[in-house]
């Protein structure tokens, strides 16, 4: 029973200290600021940013997705998992108007990190934050995962500029063609309400590899 209120009031005493170095310590509070997207001006300056299915480790348009451009631009809240005192998951604001009704906007909250970002933004040659934004609520919404979309897409577009598939199999996607990529996403899958699994395992690639066999 002593131990035990020796114990908590020690947790007392050091909670307020271990709450300020998580929360206010330099290598965390560029989290609760600027969240993971913090890394990558860095890794461009390292020449490490995937970009352009890897064909290069430098993308010129850094600095329009960067950490701190869609912080001071786009920000819309900060959210955090349960009790964590960091809150480094950053919601971004997409607003895009209605076709058919002026001046009314649909306004989505779109999560990003720094994988995601570089994912559908410098692996394809994409540095348009609203069409970063329309390609991670896209994956979203087709329940994909948005790395495995990025990769499979940047492979794409890359095959694409090579001759390795055509147009036949995929929309334009040469880089930075966001509306595209987004139909490229689903646009060759004649199963529009299948699984994300689905999707991922066979529209990821399994058709457009078919597609390449058939033509040889
Ligand atoms: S627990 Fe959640 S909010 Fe906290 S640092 Fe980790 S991912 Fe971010």
């Amino acid at each position: 029973m002593l131990a035990s209120l020796l114990r908590l009031v020690t947790l007392w005493i050091t909670l307020p200290a271990l709450l300020k170095s998580a929360t206010e310590s330099p290598v965390m509070k560029k989290y609760h600021e600027l969240g993971t997207a913090i890394n990558v001006l860095p890794l461009n300056t390292m020449g490490a940013l995937p970009t352009q299915n890897l064909q290069a480790g430098h993308f010129v348009g850094a600095e329009a997705i960067s950490g701190e451009r869609l912080a001071s631009e786009y920000l819309g809240r900060r959210v955090a998992c349960a009790h964590c005192p960091v809150a480094c998951i950053h919601l971004g604001t997409l607003r895009l108007p209605y076709p058919k009704e002026p001046y009314f906007y649909k306004t989505s909250m779109i999560g990003y990190d720094h994988e995601p970002i570089f994912a559908v933004g410098s692996l394809l040659g994409n540095s348009d934050v609203s069409g970063l934004f329309q390609l991670l609520d896209e994956a979203e919404v087709q329940g994909l995962d948005v790395m495995s979309a990025g990769v499979t897409l940047a492979w794409a577009t890359e095959a694409l500029q090579r001759g390795l598939i055509s147009t036949r199999e995929t929309d334009d996607l040469s880089a930075g063609a966001v509306a595209g990529h987004r139909r490229g996403r689903t646009g060759s899958c004649p199963q529009r309400r299948a699984s994300a699994r689905h999707r991922q395992d066979v529209c990821g690639g399994h058709h457009l590899a078919q597609s390449r066999a058939a033509d040889r």
